[in-house]
């Protein structure tokens, strides 16, 4: 038997191929016979082309149908998937390119020319260049390839889609995705998140990251329903389809702006469901804003890259602001002392390690990073520090990476921006430490101010943070900023803030 992760997706097609799967936001449907019939004709091209099970296929195209088209073409070919993002810059296709070594680049016209380029640098075999943006007409293009293509069979740890992690700390690091990993993380999340039939996902994330494409889209697959899907992010077009969607996937930014929209009403939500946030943290004030003028208790669930999805909070029963739930069916999850790797105790802050089914085989071409991100019992590192509380809500605090070492004390950046976020005329704010040269590290506080809010002075700000924190905890330096840096995810990129106040103490 084959655990080819398509499979499983077909085994739940709907019975009716011609019902819809994606709708794009001009109004263009593509069915699930239309799924089947441009995945399998782009499978035999792609294996046409040389591709065997275990390369990889590097796919550059915009958000459309025709790349979740391509995806699914590289899974049933055997071939791992690798998504490359259209708004890389040439050094950046370089280097993914240059480290996953891809038999086939795949790309629009516009980007041929650098495809062409990093490709033989890269010694890679092919470069593919589909036809314009899809104009709708994909499944007439498609049918000047070869005919119906068999899904290559496939073992469930063979690799399904190298996965590039989004650089908030470093380097990307390409994660090994497994059929298995993949298929049973979309299965858990369907089961907890009460997918049924006549659901239809209002789909606006990049499809470059594991949050719009296997969070959102495997979802989709797995209960044969549709999906709205639109390029990017935009309030109008969000709002415009809100009425005919029922799930709705976001990471913070998104409510945010949605908030700051006057058509928020509930009337706009009334064939909703679920509105579901992660990749970054969830300010509680956004949660509470978002139900109180919807009536929806945003789902705020955690994961990553390397693991898929590690925890939701619940479909049914309290969806506690500030928490991101409880581990999935089959992840195991503990928090454990940075330095001894003893588990802890209720409330006590440490490292996140997870374990399960939906756990990566390992980061592409490291080894050695691999290895130290593993302990001997099979528990990955996530670098993320949370605790577990009494009801056994996991609350992600913060990144190993970000924590404050002041004076000789550790500093978690939330527990400051916490206190300075709840101050009156505070939308929200970054905490990093920079090089000190008495403390090692001092706090430094970059806030952002509610519009029309410049009465609020650093002075107020560091007021307020003396009365509520430990000396050592308090902002040394409070900056006020329009709006925080943040990738496309919607991640502050701490790095960022850090290297831009680098010298302040320096000498
Ligand atoms: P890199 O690993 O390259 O530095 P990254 O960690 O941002 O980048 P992703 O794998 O896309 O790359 O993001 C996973 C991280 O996002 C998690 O490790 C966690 O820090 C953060 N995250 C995801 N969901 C949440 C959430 N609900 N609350 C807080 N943080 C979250
Ligand atoms: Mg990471």
């Amino acid at each position: 038997m084959s655990d080819n992760l398509y499979d499983l997706f077909e085994s739940r097609f709907p019975a009716d191929l011609s019902s819809p799967f994606i709708e794009t936001g001009d109004g263009r449907i593509h069915s699930y016979a239309d799924l089947r019939e441009v995945s399998g004709r782009y499978a035999r091209l792609l294996t046409d082309l040389g591709v065997r099970k275990g390369d990889r296929v590097a796919v550059q195209v915009e958000k459309s149908p025709e790349a979740i088209f391509l995806y699914l073409a590289c899974v049933r070919a055997g071939a791992a998937y690798l998504p490359l993002n259209t708004a890389y810059t040439k050094a950046e296709v370089a280097y993914f390119v240059g480290d996953a070594e891809p038999t086939v680049v795949v790309c629009r016209p516009e980007s041929e020319a650098v495809a062409m380029e990093v490709a033989s640098k890269a010694g890679v075999a092919h470069v593919l260049t589909l036809g314009q943006a899809d104009d709708g007409s994909l499944p007439e293009r498609a049918r000047g390839l070869d005919g119906d293509y068999p899904t290559v069979p496939a073992t469930a740890d063979d690799l399904a889609a190298i996965l590039y992690t989004s650089g908030t700390t470093g380097r990307s690091k390409g994660a090994m995705m497994s059929h298995r990993n993949l298929g049973s993380n979309a299965l858990a999340l369907h089961r907890i998140w009460g997918w049924r039939a006549g659901d239809t996902l209002l789909h606006a994330l990049p499809i470059f990251h594991t949050h719009g494409l296997f969070v959102a889209t495997n979802c989709v697959l797995l209960n044969g329903s549709s999906m709205l899907f639109l390029p990017k992010f935009d309030l109008d077009q969000v709002v415009a389809l809100l009425p005919r969607a029922t799930v709705f996937m976001g990471v913070p930014t998104f409510y945010t702006r949605l908030l700051s929209d006057p058509r928020l009403t509930p009337d706009l939500c009334r064939t909703m469901r679920l509105f579901i946030s992660g990749s970054a943290p969830l300010l509680a004030d956004t949660h509470r804003e978002f139900q109180e003028r919807t009536g929806h208790p945003i789902l705020e669930r955690y994961g990553m890259t390397e693991t898929g999805m590690n925890t939701s909070n619940p479909l049914d029963g309290d969806r506690v602001p500030g928490t991101v739930g409880f581990p999935l069916p089959d992840v195991e999850l503990r928090v454990v002392d940075e330095k001894t790797g003893e588990p802890l105790g209720t409330d006590e802050i440490g490292i996140i390690e997870v374990k399960g089914p939906n756990v990566f085989g390992g980061y592409w071409r490291m080894p050695e990073k691999t290895k130290s991100e593993f302990r001997a019992d099979g528990f990955f590192i996530t670098g993320d520090v949370g605790k577990i509380d009494g009801r056994g809500y996991v609350h992600i605090v913060g990144r190993a990476k970000d924590l404050i070492i002041s004076g000789g004390f550790n500093v978690y950046p939330k527990e400051v921006e916490s206190v300075i976020d709840a101050i009156d005329g505070v939308v929200e704010s970054a905490v990093v430490g920079v090089p000190h040269p008495d403390f090692g590290e001092a706090v430094v506080a970059v806030v952002m101010r509610r519009p029309g809010r410049d009465d609020l002075t650093p002075e107020r700000v560091a007021a307020v943070c003396k009365e509520e924190l430990a000396n050592y905890k308090t902002p040394k330096r409070i900056f006020f900023i329009d709006e925080l840096p943040r990738n496309a995810m919607g991640k502050v990129q701490k790095n960022l803030l850090r290297d831009e106040h680098k010298g302040l103490f320096a000498g």
